[in-house]
């Protein structure tokens, strides 16, 4: 395959890139002292953003989303990728779960989330369930025309700025050959039902982007609200999570990229024993390692996308891209901290958050291990004797 990008592409890339230096980088160092992004610096990111059409990029076209393919937005995510997920995500990217909206959904969630108006996040985990999502709690009952909807969600990014939430319940359990199965439902939950509770959950990577844990008590939801079809939940989700692998991968080039150049820049630059440290092959070959195994995420990146594009992308293949992008992020952050000595660990530079914010790509969209154990059943399968 060829990933060359085109001058079209090329354009995109440039203007995302320029977008991140000059409306995001620069308020950065605030974020993460803050804490959490201030609301007038929210707002001013989230216009310009949608000033520039970098809004809502990956959702549908007829919706007024960007529609961006998935090669598209893997070169903007790369862009993206440089910058705190704090700040990068507020040029929402909607949970492409969302396009499953039919009815009076679009426009009362869809297009108001792709226009701005609204923001949505995804609540599936919970303080029992991440890795083993079927081992969720939370229960909806019927009642009448309503969904009762009763238990507890964590580690929700962006719940806090949230206007609704796309809960996961178990809405029944079916009787099927291999014992009893449970029935997840997707449901559009308003943040404002009674029963609703948000409360902030810290985290050391991306300090502004802020996790949070979700109460569910006794919340009454209207069918309309249920998302796709009852029961259908779960398949729902599996199907659009490989788009949150790739583009992860993408975010992890990105902030790798930029890790490399501090550290590039710096080894050209600092002296010890009457050199630049960069002509000292122990630094040199740290760079050189940097250089190839970001190269070859990206490689795997633009793979997968072309893949997903094509609807062909396996679930081995999601899973070895997001392990290793997110795996290379870890080690380049890391590498880059250390050739800084000890200005790598202090808080003036920003190396230190670099290599914060890497950490949390090896557990939040997959850990490695789940990763490890998809693509090591795919290859035992294989060869199966
Ligand atoms: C900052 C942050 C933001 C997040 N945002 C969201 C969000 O917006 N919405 C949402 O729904 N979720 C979100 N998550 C949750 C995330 O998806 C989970 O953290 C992740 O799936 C892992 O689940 P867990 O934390 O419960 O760990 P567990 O599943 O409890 O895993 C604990 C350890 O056991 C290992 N393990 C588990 N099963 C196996 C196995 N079969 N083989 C080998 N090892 C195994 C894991 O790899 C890990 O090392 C977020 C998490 C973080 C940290």
């Amino acid at each position: 395959m060829d990933f060359r990008i085109g001058d079209e592409q090329r354009m995109l890339a440039d203007s995302v890139k320029a977008f991140v230096a000059g409306e995001i980088l620069p308020h950065e160092e605030l974020v993460e002292r803050q804490g959490f992004v201030p609301e007038d610096l929210f707002q001013q990111v989230k216009r310009k953003s949608i000033e520039a059409g970098f809004y809502a990029l990956n959702m549908p076209e007829e919706h007024g989303g960007g529609g961006l393919g998935s090669l598209e937005r893997a070169t903007v995510e790369v862009e993206f990728g440089r910058a705190t997920r704090a700040l990068q995500m507020i040029c929402n990217r909607p949970a492409p779960i969302l396009k499953a909206c039919r009815g009076d959904q679009i426009e009362t969630y869809l297009k108001p989330t792709i226009r701005g108006e609204r923001m949505d996040c995804f609540a599936l985990t919970e303080p029992g369930a991440g890795s083993d999502a079927r081992a969720i709690t939370t229960r909806a009952v019927k009642d009448g025309d309503d969904w009762i909807i009763t238990g507890s969600k964590q580690f929700i990014t962006q719940a806090m700025r949230a206007d609704y939430m796309i809960v996961f319940a178990v809405s029944g359990v079916d009787e099927t050959p291999r014992g009893p199965r449970k029935r997840m439902t997707a449901f559009l939950v308003d943040k404002d039902s009674a029963g609703v509770s948000v409360a902030p959950l810290k985290c050391v990577s991306n300090r502004g982007l802020v996790s949070t844990t979700i109460g569910l008590e006794a919340v009454r939801v209207p069918s309309r609200n249920i998302l796709g079809e009852e029961g259908l939940g779960f398949k729902m989700a599996k199907a659009w999570i490989f788009s949150g692998r790739v583009m992860l991968a993408a975010n992890c080039v990105g902030l790798a990229e930029r890790a490399m150049g501090m550290a590039a820049t710096w080894a050209n630059t600092r002296t010890a024993f009457g050199q630049t440290i960069g002509k000292f092959q122990g630094t040199a070959f740290k760079l050189a390692d940097m250089a190839m195994n970001i190269h070859a995420a990206r490689l795997m990146v633009f793979d997968a996308a072309q893949k997903m594009s094509l609807d062909c992308l396996s679930q081995r293949e999601a899973a070895q891209v997001n392990l290793f992008a997110s795996e290379m992020v870890g080690r380049v952050t890391d590498e880059a901290l250390q050739m800084y000595g000890g200005l790598g660990i202090a808080e003036d530079l920003p190396l230190q958050r670099f290599w914060r914010d890497a950490r949390v790509e090896r557990i939040w969209e997959g850990t490695s291990e789940i990763h490890r154990d998809v693509i090591s059943k795919d290859v035992l399968a294989e060869f199966a004797v």
